[in-house]
């Protein structure tokens, strides 16, 4: 059987689902080129910072909300079927707060405080919080169950997958697109795949000027929440979040956060470290529960992550670049994981209509 050969550029978590799902058809001859793999800590590398969580964010009428309500029935059997992937159930609590309207992250998480919200009939066990079961400086609040993913695991796992179904992996820096075909394991390929997240700003052939870093700060402890929390906002500034998630496996606790646009520091901020460490021990006590201290807290590291960012939202999008087909499968910002699966199948559907518009859908 003659085979398509096709080139995945980037390997977080957006690259590594597109490939898998590429996979399934045997008529692709899939390879990953990438500078960062699992396993790298990196500041360019935006998938093992994550929490990560499913927390359903996406505006009325954008391609996000349409990717996070594909993608949860697929997170959801992961879940339940595959132990080894490294994903398990928490209770996601929400809690909103009128003042933060308005904010950089009262506006990425206007959706997800509502309590009528679009997601009721998604997640499962959707409930509105009564006053009582809210901090006293919240106003709103709405309980449901979702998912934490330990990246460590789910990463490795991904690429597992990959390997399994004959995908190519390999490290390679590319300065523009057009140098894709020339990475794959024949030598040569027909379609490539843009998945390289923040850094398609400055690969050339794209140059993407509307992708920018969202800069998030976390730190990650060994104590243990009991349930995931997240605050529309704080009272440390209007770029500042609260959020803690317990991750699968023994993945450790992650506490964020912030949400500072533009912002490329990859250093640790001290003094954001110990906000956010505070913060989460005044929300969820049941993180130090002799003292109720941040001293209690037992800390595995600090990190930071820079979230790829794009104005427009996310791009799925099929782009004629010289004499190469381009699907452009990037901007994921802090929802990659929960918009994973069902923006990969969005770009697999633009192979596929590549493939048809050439004559090659036979071969599939
Ligand atoms: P990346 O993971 O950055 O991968 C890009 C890949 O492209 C890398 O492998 C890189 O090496 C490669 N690459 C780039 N340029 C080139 C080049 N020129 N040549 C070769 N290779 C190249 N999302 C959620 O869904 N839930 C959460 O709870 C969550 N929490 C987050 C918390 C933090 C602190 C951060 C920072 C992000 C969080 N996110 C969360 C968002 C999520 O991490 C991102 O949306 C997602 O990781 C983006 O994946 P990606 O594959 O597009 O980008």
């Amino acid at each position: 059987m003659s085979q398509t050969n096709v080139v995945v550029v980037g390997a977080g978590v957006i690259g590594l689902s597109t490939a898998l799902v590429l996979s399934k058809h045997k008529s692709l001859n899939v390879t990953v080129v990438s500078k960062h793999m699992p396993g790298d800590y990196d500041i360019e590398y935006a998938s093992p910072w994550a929490g990560a969580n499913f927390m359903p964010v996406g505006k009325e009428g954008s391609n996000l909300r349409a990717f996070e309500r594909a993608t949860w029935p697929e997170i959801d059997r992961i879940c339940r079927e595959l132990p080894e992937a490294g994903v398990h159930y928490q209770e996601c609590r929400v809690y909103g707060r009128k003042k933060d309207e308005g904010t950089a992250v009262g506006i990425w998480f206007q959706e997800l405080m509502k309590e009528d919200p679009w997601f009721k009939d998604l997640m499962p066990d959707l409930r509105i919080l009564g006053k009582s079961e809210l901090p006293s400086s919240c106003d709103t609040g709405t309980s449901f169950k979702s998912v934490c993913i330990n990246t460590a695991i789910y990463l490795p796992w991904l690429a597992g997958q990959c390997l399994k179904n004959n995908i190519t992996l390999k490290r390679g820096v590319l300065s523009h697109i057009s140098e894709a075909p020339s990475h794959h394991s024949t030598g040569s390929a027909s379609i490539i795949l843009n998945c390289t997240g923040l850094l398609t700003s400055k690969l050339g052939g794209v140059m993407d000027t509307t992708v920018y870093p969202g800069r998030g700060q976390i730190a990650v402890v060994r104590n243990e929440p009991g349930a995931m929390y997240t605050t529309s906002g704080t009272d440390d500034g209007p770029d500042e979040a609260m959020y803690i998630m317990q991750r699968a496996a023994g993945g450790g606790t992650i506490i964020g956060g912030c949400l500072q646009h533009g912002n490329w520091d990859g250093q640790v901020d001290p003094n954001l470290a110990e906000r956010i460490l505070q913060r989460a021990v005044d929300i969820c006590p049941l993180l130090a529960p002799e003292t109720g201290k941040v001293t209690e807290l037992s800390v595995i590291r600090h990190g930071v992550g820079l979230r790829p960012m794009r104005e427009g939202g996310i791009r799925v999008e099929k782009e004629r670049i010289g004499k190469d087909w381009v699907v452009h499968n990037y901007g994921h910002a802090g929802y990659g994981y929960q918009s994973s699966w069902g923006s990969a199948w969005a770009a697999e559907k633009l192979v596929l209509d590549i493939l048809e518009k050439e004559g090659k859908m036979a071969k599939l």
